[in-house]
């Protein structure tokens, strides 16, 4: 049974092809592709995404060990990165054949020492090098005696270095990318020399493939929000399809005479008649109180319908007066990127919060 009278997300399949592609082609043909669908893909659905591009990528990456076995658990046989993997974790994550960043000497022993015990052998790994980031990884004084250890620890296999840049999108901090740049290649040849080992290297995000594929393109990239049709960046954006489409119904329709209040805290008093329209998403679901009061509008039959008043947990009201429409009506509270841009900064934050904030009880509905 599909029930259209809810809330819902679609996620356009065509739109994600196109993106991916249109990152392929910014990039080496022999160049790896890994997707990140951390914290739920970004918000839409990671096993929706990542059955529908399993044969189109060489890999996938999560932020912790249970987004994996949720992957795991719905077939995908790709291999997976799990960018941080928590010792705690350690043995349902190699149960579900998931690939962890080792980013520390803790790290490091523990899942060497479970190796042991296991009697596993040739365990895929990937080693996080912290070139100026300075949030997981080992610095450039840690490596003489990561080599040491990882001399030790033979049962692992090293699959990949990477790190992470930290201002991709900003080319006003370009002398200090390049200076990241530097470090990783650095640290890099010291491990693999020091080892005598080849694996993979990997540095650039969405935006680092938009600025940096000439200088860090390496083996392999890693990205997530271009994916979804945002890069960071307005004219590249620009070229990108939207993937993502939050709408929702009318639930009722309210007629608020002069003098009347709108919603907890009487957030506004009408100064004439008004037609309000209620509609099931609030600030449970990721629409932020600071979209009240005109923070942001919802379209419906074409035309823009601000919030009035705030916004509820469950529920905003927005202004039809001037709408023709009536209950059960369509609403489209986003289905362009400028349109999530402009939330997202009406809320004070990035287009990556806005998205990720989205929440779980919305349903997802992946479209081809
Ligand atoms: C989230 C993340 C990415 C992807 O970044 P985008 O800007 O979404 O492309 C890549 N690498 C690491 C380590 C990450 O945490």
């Amino acid at each position: 049974m599909d029930n259209n009278h809810v809330t819902i997300l679609e996620i356009d399949a065509k739109a994600l092809a196109f993106n991916l592609q249109f990152f392929k082609d910014k990039l080496k043909a022999t160049t790896k592709v890994l997707v990140v669908i951390k914290a739920f893909g970004y918000g839409s659905d990671a096993v929706k995404i990542a059955s529908f591009l399993s044969d189109k990528v060489a890999y996938f990456a999560v932020a912790y060990t249970d987004e994996g076995i949720s992957l795991r658990e719905a077939g995908i046989q790709t291999p997976i990165l799990v960018l941080h993997p928590q010792i705690q974790n350690f043995e349902l994550l190699i149960q579900h054949h998931l690939e962890p960043n080792i980013y520390s000497f803790d790290t490091l022993n523990a899942f060497a020492d479970i190796l042991v015990k296991q009697d596993k052998r040739d365990y895929p790994i990937h080693i996080k090098i912290n070139s100026g980031l300075n949030r997981l990884g080992f610095k450039a004084t840690h490596i003489p005696a990561l080599i040491t250890a990882l001399k030790k620890h033979d049962r692992l296999f090293i699959s990949s270095l990477f790190s992470h840049i930290a201002a991709s999108e900003d080319l006003n901090e370009r002398v200090f990318t390049l200076e990241q740049i530097a470090v990783f290649n650095s640290i890099s040849t010291q491990i693999m020399e020091g080892l005598n080992i080849h694996p993979d290297k990997h540095m650039l995000n969405t935006s680092g493939i938009v600025n940096y594929s000439k200088e860090a393109q390496f083996d392999m990239v890693r990205f997530g929000i271009g994916l979804f049709g945002f890069a960071n960046d307005k004219e590249v954006t620009s070229q990108l399809q939207n993937a993502l489409t939050l709408t929702s119904i009318i639930s009722q329709i309210q007629v608020i005479e002069k003098g009347e209040s709108i919603g907890y805290n009487r957030g506004l008093i009408a100064d004439k008649t008004m037609r309000t329209a209620t509609i099931p998403i609030g600030h449970a679901d990721g629409i932020g109180r600071t979209l009240g009061n005109g923070g942001t509008y919802v379209t419906i039959n074409h035309q823009k319908a601000p919030i009035v008043g705030n916004v509820c947990m469950d529920m905003i009201m927005v202004d039809v007066t001037h709408i023709d429409c009536i209950e059960g009506a369509t609403v489209i509270i986003f289905d362009s990127q400028e349109k999530v841009e402009q939330m997202a900064k009406m809320s004070h934050t990035i287009t990556y919060e806005m998205l990720t904030a989205i929440s779980q009880r919305i349903k997802r509905r992946l479209l081809f």
